[in-house]
């Protein structure tokens, strides 16, 4: 028997990358559907994360104030970093 002709590739692809939620060991694999994340809890909890991110900046509420009213009023401004012309 030859086993040396046998020599095994480069098959396996897959490595061990961190989980960006956990921050646990994720294998990143096709066999993987979560990845980069380690399961799919991990992968719903960033989406999630991201979504309320995104409600948060969306629902900011300055920069809609100020184009609802045509008219400018500087001294309305509470907190504004710019008020300073
Ligand atoms: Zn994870």
């Amino acid at each position: 028997m030859n086993l040396s002709m046998n020599t095994p590739t480069q098959t396996d692809t897959a490595r061990i990358v961190r989980c960006p939620t956990c921050e646990g060991p994720s294998r990143y694999a096709a066999d993987n559907p979560w990845r980069p994340f380690c399961s799919e809890r991990c992968k719903n909890m960033d989406l999630g994360a991201w979504a309320s991110e995104n409600y948060r900046v969306a629902a900011a509420p300055p920069l809609e104030d100020e184009e609802t009213e045509p008219a400018p009023r500087p001294a309305a401004r509470p907190g504004s970093s710019f008020s300073t012309h």
